[in-house]
């Protein structure tokens, strides 16, 4: 016998369950710990226990590896069966959607996998339950770069469907490498948030060593349950240790680093507030939550590109779209030679739209006679948007009129905080 047989059989006989403390001894390895779930994505062979520094690791068993019963642990009980509902806290639910939050490590094989479902997210840091009830559906379970407009969409009105129901507010784990693009969609197409949602993610899965789902987490639970905020924020670390997470408007966070468990950052101007030992401090004015019912408005023309500029970027590299995005250099442009394929798609009905490169500062195309010729050819000012939020905008923009002024008046218009009323030198990494 070998794989998931064997080790049933070998739980079955020393009377083990989910969540006890038990001890496996095999040829390579000797370790105490809790017993997890099997998850989908592991090997047959593998048994996940949770050590007592809170890391999960993955043990091959095999005919010889010994499993001791040591102790029930005390969510033994209600492991991976039923949330605990308290009637005296507040109810948020939890849309899985995928991305590193949702993964842990395989340590046999070193592979990162998905976690099977939002329910055994939540179980990964039962200390959520502490400060709420927990509702958990799993939208999809996709890598962030694998994201398409649909789903923004679906996770859309899956948000207003759950703060429609009751929901105090919501959480979306999420791959942190887009991210950003989806907050930015959200915080245009829902309307009237009746309570917070937060997305959240993490740079390190967490089973590894440093990692920083289980605070994230636990912290995106304190606003979705705690705060008066009626608006998509991003919930991360702060700073590289333990110690704080930032809320982040969704119009304005960006990811800027690889690795960093502080790859998040807000852009032109400050956070919205902080998570630090369980408390939440609001700094800056914020949407509060509204009344009445949460409306979905999801119309987005797919049909937009973004173009980055650089020097030797030919007119052909402008593709015939109903709209693009440059991120232009410096103060927003691109080269002049292809100011010609601009007008020629701008006369077939493309709108244009200029960020920048710089993502810090505000797009300023009447200093330079480049920019100036830009404008005079219809391509919209973003201001101080971010290249993702201005891409998700002009969509939704272009899904709403097939008129370019009237196209500009909605890119010129502050929908979702994506624009600053004034331009900030002190939030500046
Ligand atoms: N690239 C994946 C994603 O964005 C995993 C990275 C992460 O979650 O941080 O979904």
């Amino acid at each position: 016998m070998t794989g998931k047989k064997l080790i049933e059989e070998k739980l079955k006989k020393a009377k083990i369950e989910i969540g006890d403390k038990i001890r496996i001894d095999s040829k390579t390895i000797k370790k105490e710990g809790v017993l997890m779930p099997h998850h989908l994505f592991s090997d047959d062979d593998v048994i996940t226990i949770k050590l007592d520094n809170g890391y999960n690791i993955g043990i091959a068993v095999d005919k010889d590896t010994k499993i001791t019963f040591l102790e029930k642990h005390k969510q033994s009980v209600k492991k991976t069966k039923d949330i605990p509902f308290d009637k005296n806290k507040p109810t948020i639910s939890i849309i899985g959607t995928g991305g590193t939050i949702a993964c842990y490590v395989d340590y046999r094989t070193g592979a990162v996998h998905p976690a099977s479902s939002a329910k055994d997210l939540a179980f990964a840091v039962p200390e959520i339950f502490d400060i709420c009830n927990v509702k958990t559906q799993v939208a999809f379970q996709i890598l962030s770069e694998n994201f398409e407009v649909e789903n923004w969409k679906k996770i859309a009105h899956i948000v207003a469907e759950e703060l429609n129901n009751g929901s105090k507010g919501v959480i979306i784990p999420h791959g942190t490498d887009t991210l950003g693009y989806t907050a930015a969609a959200l915080s245009f197409m829902i309307k009237n948030l009746t309570g917070p949602v937060v997305i959240v993610g993490a740079q390190r899965s967490s089973d590894r060593p440093s990692s920083d789902a289980e605070l994230n987490l636990l912290s995106a639970a304190i606003v979705a349950s705690k705060s008066d905020i009626g608006e998509v924020v991003a919930v991360m670390h702060n700073e590289i240790s333990d110690t704080c997470n930032a809320i982040h408007r969704g119009t304005k966070v960006r990811k800027f680093h690889t690795s960093r468990r502080d790859a998040f950052k807000s852009v032109n101007e400050e956070i919205i507030g902080f998570v630090k030992n369980g408390e939440i401090k609001l700094n800056t004015d914020y949407k509060k939550k509204a009344k009445g019912t949460v409306v979905v408005d999801d119309k987005m023309q797919t049909d937009v590109a973004m173009i980055y500029a650089y020097p030797g970027l030919k007119p052909e590299d402008i593709p015939d779209k109903k709209g693009v995005v440059f991120i232009g250099t410096g103060l927003g442009h691109v080269p002049e030679k292809i100011l010609p394929r601009i007008k020629e798609l701008t006369d077939k009905g493309t709108v244009f739209a200029m960020t920048s490169q710089c993502i810090f500062g505000r797009i300023n195309m009447s200093v330079y006679s480049t920019g100036r010729d830009l404008l005079k050819a219809g391509v919209i000012s973003c201001k101080d948007m971010l290249p993702e939020a201005a891409y998700v905008k002009l969509m939704w923009a272009l899904g709403h009129s097939k008129k370019h002024d009237e196209i500009e008046e909605i890119m010129r218009k502050n929908i979702a905080g994506e624009i600053s009323t004034r331009t900030r030198s002190d939030t500046f990494l």
